[in-house]
């Protein structure tokens, strides 16, 4: 069997998990298929990738991926080419492809990684994205170790104060942020962990590593972990990769291990994290009365929003910029008095055009008699925020109606509820199987917002065929279930009430 080759994104796995890597350099196979956002991101990476060669209108491409580029480079190199997209260089150990390689007047090259985010550095100049400068800093190194002279560094990102007027250009979308400081006193530590992680890479085995919050977008969960406890540490809100290792370095394993001590009463994480530690102890459900004394004060019609949005790299909308969030489609549930049949009402905006003003008005429309508006999380005040700079859509009317009327379910479940099966999380899809088990997401072609919005750029790209028409029947399905969902959350909630009082169910 040959050795392997540490590459950039091994290195950048790595940091995390040294189980990850060595799966992925000898069982890759093991590993989920990649899901339908991670293929639209690396999608979106290749379309600024092209768009950023044309910058640089005489480089060569090399066209091969992996090893066999390496040969090919050396070619090119050979050929006295002074700009090379996709240049590959090997050691022993390591592996590094380039995306813009550039000749500078002195002989040496300037190395350029192309980013699909807004920027590596703050306004005050200084590392907003560490595990950018790393990447670049492992090219650095495996280029000097193959004998280039690299001399400069530079980021090519999206730039965010890019406004679509008639159509997008690499020179307006694109805006390169030079870094070669950060990667010059960025590289003794990084050559020290590229030798750590070929290390990992290069043992018989790989290494037992227990179940951390970095396996949650982990492609291996399933092999690594097929069957999760009840009480798992990780399941603690707001716990940290770090702080878990450190509580099994003490030998907590669950978090009925744990004792009342490890909890720091005094900040707002700790207060949470005991409140689930109580419920996973006594294995209650616990509602506070907090709960119903403020749900049964909340003025009738109740109307329930969901939104959704989507938020292209590459602005879609004139006048749009990189990433603005655009929401272009909602449903409402209404329900007029407690004992009043739910009515439904929703907007999906089937234009490729800007949807906002559409969304805004007919939003009013439908909330403006509510006399509560229910929303789950900040989401929704946030896209209402962004409507009420743009004219005629009723975004100033929505806001004061928010402002005036808006309930956060999300807090409300936060603050006063628990059940140990939210396993952590107050997100809707992890509260809705634990009070509402016979109504799932599961069944459903879109189960989560960034999939909407994935799928209703696909909508927009084939407007007019059956494909488009099944895209819209299926976003339609799923933002009506994020509003029945809270409407049924809350019934149930405030239903264990009233058949069980005292406020805490053991089951
Ligand atoms: S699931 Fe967790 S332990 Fe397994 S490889 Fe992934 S990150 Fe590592």
């Amino acid at each position: 069997m040959s050795l392997p080759l540490l590459t950039k994104s091994l290195f950048r796995d790595g940091s995390n998990c040294p189980r990850r890597i060595h799966l992925a350099t000898h069982n890759r196979k093991l590993a989920a298929p990649l899901d339908e956002a991670i293929l639209a991101r690396i999608e979106t990476g290749k379309v600024l990738g092209e768009m950023a060669r044309q910058l640089w209108p005489t480089g060569h491409l090399v066209r091969e991926i992996g090893v066999n580029a390496v040969d090919i480079t050396a070619q090119v190199l050979e050929s006295g080419a002074d700009i090379i997209f996709e240049a590959a260089f090997s050691t022993e150990k390591f592996f590094a492809q380039c995306d813009v390689l550039e000749q500078l007047h002195d002989g040496s090259w300037h190395l350029i990684e192309i980013k699909s985010g807004t920027g590596v550095l703050k306004p005050d100049g200084k590392v907003k994205k560490p595990q950018v400068i790393d990447d670049v800093t492992f090219q650095a190194i495996v280029l000097r170790l193959c004998g280039l002279q690299v001399t400069k560094f530079s980021v090519g990102h999206v730039n965010s104060e890019f406004r679509l007027e008639s159509e997008v250009t690499p020179h307006g979308l694109l805006r390169l942020t030079e870094i070669t400081k950060f990667v010059e006193s960025n590289c003794e530590k990084v050559e020290a962990e590229m030798e750590r992680l070929y290390g990992i890479i290069c043992a018989p085995q790989a290494q037992t590593v227990p179940l951390n919050k970095f396996c949650d977008d982990c492609g291996f969960m399933s092999h690594c972990h097929p069957v999760v406890g009840a009480n798992e540490l990780t399941f603690l809100p707001m716990i940290r990769s770090g702080q878990v290792d450190k509580l099994r370095a003490k030998g907590f394993e669950s978090i009925l291990d744990l004792p009342e001590t490890e909890f720091d009463l005094s900040t707002p994480t700790g207060v949470a994290q005991h409140k689930v530690w109580l419920a996973h102890l006594s294995q209650t459900i616990s509602v506070e009365p907090e709960f119903v004394e403020k749900v049964e004060s909340l003025p009738y019609p109740w109307a329930f929003i969901d939104f959704e949005a989507t938020n292209p790299a590459i602005p879609r909308f004139r006048d749009g910029r990189p990433y603005q969030v655009f929401p272009f489609q909602w449903s409402c549930h209404t329900r007029e008095h407690a004992a009043a049949e739910l009515f439904h009402e929703e907007f999906l905006h089937e234009e490729d055009s800007d949807p906002r003003v559409a969304f805004g008005q007919s939003l009013l429309a439908a909330i403006q008699s509510a006399g509560t508006i229910f929303t789950y999380s900040s989401y929704e005040k946030a896209r209402i925020k962004d409507l009420a700079t743009v004219p005629e859509s009723g975004g100033i009317e929505l806001a004061a109606l928010l402002s005036e009327r808006e309930t956060d379910l999300f807090d409300l479940i936060k603050g006063y509820t628990y059940r140990t099966e939210y396993r952590g999380s107050y997100s809707i899809k992890k509260v809705l199987p634990a009070w509402v088990p016979d109504l799932s997401y599961k069944q459903l072609a879109i189960q989560d917002g960034g999939l909407a919005a994935i799928r209703y750029e696909k909508m927009l790209d084939g407007l007019g065929t059956e494909f488009a028409n099944q895209i819209a029947t299926d976003l339609r399905a799923y933002c009506c279930q994020d509003t029945r969902a809270m409407v049924e959350i809350l019934d149930a909630i405030m239903g264990s009430q009233k058949i069980t009082q005292p406020q805490s169910t053991l089951f």
